[in-house]
């Protein structure tokens, strides 16, 4: 198989996980192999699973770095052929050559993440893996104030972290007008 690198990326509550769920299931009809990993920081739901906002669940193997990451591959490295990652924005920089080098190897990697975060700046190492993907899915979610389509994240809580993992406590998607003007608490 010739490797490659599928980029999943949107705001919150814009599909990713529902996306990367959807690539890993139909995997089963050509009979190929997935390993579906995701960042430990996130604890949301369950340590070992990822889970959408719509509750739809898969088993997965969470991971504190990317060479964690790797050596779990590298071990099941002649039987897999995909590697599919959530929640991706939180791994460190060295996710770009991870991704790059088992895609190299052959695989298929599929990487799904945040592309900006509460501030709008490109969150961890996404903008790298976008410029090495050879695909690239922009997902958008629904503007939480005016029904257009949503592009950014907005946390809706007091916190000045770049890294706050939450769910709809905490964030909101919403357009880019809502993101520049909106600063009342909007789940009032
Ligand atoms: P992501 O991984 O991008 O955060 P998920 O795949 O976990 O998103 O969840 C997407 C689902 O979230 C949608 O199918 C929808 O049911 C739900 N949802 C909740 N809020 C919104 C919103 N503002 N816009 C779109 N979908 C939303
Ligand atoms: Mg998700």
């Amino acid at each position: 198989m010739v490797g490659r690198v599928e980029v999943i990326v949107g705001p919150m509550f814009s599909g990713k996980t529902e996306e990367l769920l959807r690539r890993v299931r139909r995997l089963k009809y050509s009979k190929q192999k997935y390993m579906l990993f995701k960042h430990s920081l996130d604890k949301r739901y369950s340590s070992d699973s990822i889970t959408s906002h719509c509750k739809d669940s898969e088993k997965c193997i969470p991971v504190c770095d990317s060479s964690e990451l790797l050596e779990c591959v590298e071990k099941n490295m002649s039987s897999v052929d995909v590697i599919a990652i959530d929640e991706t924005q939180f791994f460190d920089n060295k996710i770009v050559d991870v991704a790059w080098k088992l895609a190299n190897a052959g695989k298929r990697v599929i990487v799904a993440g945040l592309d900006m975060d509460y501030l709008g700046k490109t969150f961890g190492s996404m903008g790298d893996l976008l410029a090495i993907a050879d695909s690239v899915m922009k997902v958008k979610a629904v503007c939480y104030v005016c029904g257009e389509d949503a592009t950014f994240s907005k946390r809706i809580v007091q916190n000045n972290n770049t890294v706050v993992v939450g769910g709809a406590e905490m964030y909101t998607a919403v357009c880019r007008k809502h993101f520049l003007h909106c600063d009342k608490n909007i789940n009032e």
